[in-house]
């Protein structure tokens, strides 16, 4: 039988900015498998980043149900989200969001200062050296985030988004800012940390970065419209342009 990580039924968001209404959402009913790398795509203004922050909870929904790893998330206070976004989900950007003119490795040791467990020192630098490892960037370590090129920092973020070694990876455009050969790195790192069991979501307007996903859900006007497996999908450790 099927236990999906994440389920949603019907969903739907309505923004109210003083009394101005805006439908991002609307019945949106879909699901992910644990191990699953999902690509959502659709034009501006469809809905992807409104549904990433429901997902990832940042947000809650106005309608619907949202089910993560079977538990409705209305069930969950406000303190239980917060834990929840702390140790299951890793969130990556496309503006990368590490702090400025600070070491990479106090950027990735981040989220673990905002956990409950309490780390002795020797157990942060070594989860912060794996996570570096991961995305091949351990010789960065002691680097401040502004001396990184643009595809570092995005791995550096990778880095800080798996150091507590989450069930869930939402990228929204990851590959954004970067040239193509460091958004096919970033890939390649997505499609390890898959192989290696993470569930990803990913959000992208660029249809080749998608075809390195599994599946691929299309938005249209805050509903989803289409819904498939990626035939002949990249894998990015194999294209030619890393080489
Ligand atoms: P996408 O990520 O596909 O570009 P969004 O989820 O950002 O789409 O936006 C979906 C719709 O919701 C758009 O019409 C957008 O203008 C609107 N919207 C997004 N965020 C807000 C907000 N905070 N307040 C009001 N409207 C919003």
């Amino acid at each position: 039988m099927s236990n999906p990580i994440i389920r949603t039924e019907d969903l739907c968001k309505t923004y109210d900015n003083e009394g101005v209404q805006t439908r991002a959402l609307c019945g949106v009913s879909f699901s992910v498998e644990k191990g699953d790398f999902v690509a959502i795509m659709g034009p501006s203004g469809s809905g992807k980043s409104t549904l990433m922050q429901i997902l990832g909870f940042l947000d809650r929904p106005t309608g619907g149900n949202y089910f993560f790893e079977g538990t409705n998330v209305k069930n969950f206070s406000d303190d239980q989200l917060a834990r929840i976004r702390n140790q299951k989900v890793g969130f990556v950007f496309q503006s990368f969001n590490l702090l400025p003119r600070t070491p990479v490795f106090e950027n990735v040791q981040l989220p673990l200062l905002y956990s409950e467990a309490k780390w002795r020192k020797e157990q942060i630098r070594a989860k912060v050296e794996k996570a570096l490892t991961e995305v091949f960037l351990e010789k960065r370590m002691n680097y401040l985030s502004n001396q990184l090129s643009g595809g570092e920092k995005q791995r550096a973020a990778i880095a800080r988004a798996l150091i507590n070694q989450p069930e869930i990876i939402f990228a929204d455009e990851p590959t954004g800012n970067l040239d193509s050969k460091s958004g096919l790195q970033i890939m390649r790192i997505l499609q390890k940390l898959n192989d290696q069991g993470k569930t990803i979501i990913l959000v992208t307007h660029e249809t080749y970065t998608a075809q390195h996903a599994k599946r691929i859900i299309m938005m249209k006007d805050g509903a989803l419209v289409g819904d498939g497996l990626v035939k002949n999908r990249r894998i990015a450790e194999q294209e030619e342009n890393l080489k």
